[in-house]
């Protein structure tokens, strides 16, 4: 009798199991399409720092905008100056502030801006983190080659260096780095001309969701120019 009783028991435990392996896997199944459909409807093939969902664009409609959403997100005047006491480093070894080119308005492609600036190199020269952080993102993108997206220590905001040749060895997600700290090598990966290579250096400001592949872009020069 107690035998039994253990037989369903057990049959029942397993349907539990199966269950939940089902659900857990109908659950990821469905995050990674999320994902994969969210990058391509922000047309990120151009180039994968696509920071075109700008929070102006509300003020074309003429509607005022909802004070709770002011309150809870500051202005990006606000977010910039917070920036500027980050103490940013430039990312290319040997490279000082009066060699930068303020190349954020540039456009690159039809109605497109550059926002970010171009940092020319020879191939190989060491690209460092401009401050401590978490690596968010280590992605290849068409028009970015190899490319890294690090997060500041608040989360606020992103850095995004593009056409690396190579990641400095053992490079990887999640991971916490330092200012100056060796993350890999100018080349021209990506859209980049193999003959001048250079690093392609964006900031963002992170949305609320955090997603590493969005995000309000800022110009890099002035805040590298200090
Ligand atoms: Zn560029």
């Amino acid at each position: 009798m107690r035998r039994i009783d253990r037989r369903r028991r057990e049959q029942l435990r397993r349907r539990v199991v199966n269950f939940s392996v089902s659900f857990a896997l109908g659950a990821l199944v469905a995050t990674l399409l999320s994902d994969r459909l969210q990058r391509q409807a922000t047309g990120r093939s151009i180039e994968p720092v696509a920071i075109a969902t700008s929070g102006e664009i509300e003020s074309t409609t003429g509607a005022p905008r909802v004070p709770a959403v002011q309150a809870a997100a500051p202005s990006m005047a606000e977010a910039i100056g917070a920036l500027t006491r980050h103490d940013l480093l430039i990312p290319v070894q040997g490279v000082t502030a009066n060699q930068l080119r303020d190349t954020f308005d540039d456009s690159r492609a039809i109605g497109r801006r550059h926002d970010a600036i171009d940092i020319m190199a020879p191939r190989g020269t060491e690209v460092r983190a401009v401050e401590d952080g978490t690596i968010a993102k280590l992605f290849t993108s068409k028009a970015g080659g190899l490319t890294i997206y690090q997060f500041d220590p608040t989360q606020t905001f992103s850095y995004y260096y593009a056409h690396l040749d190579h990641y400095v060895s053992g490079l990887a997600e999640h991971q916490t780095v330092k200012r100056g700290q060796l993350l890999g090598y100018v080349g021209s990966t990506g859209n980049a001309s193999e003959s001048a290579p250079h690093l392609h250096f964006a900031i963002a400001r992170l949305g609320t969701d955090r997603a590493w592949w969005k995000g309000d872009p800022i110009n890099p020069y002035p805040l590298l120019m200090k």
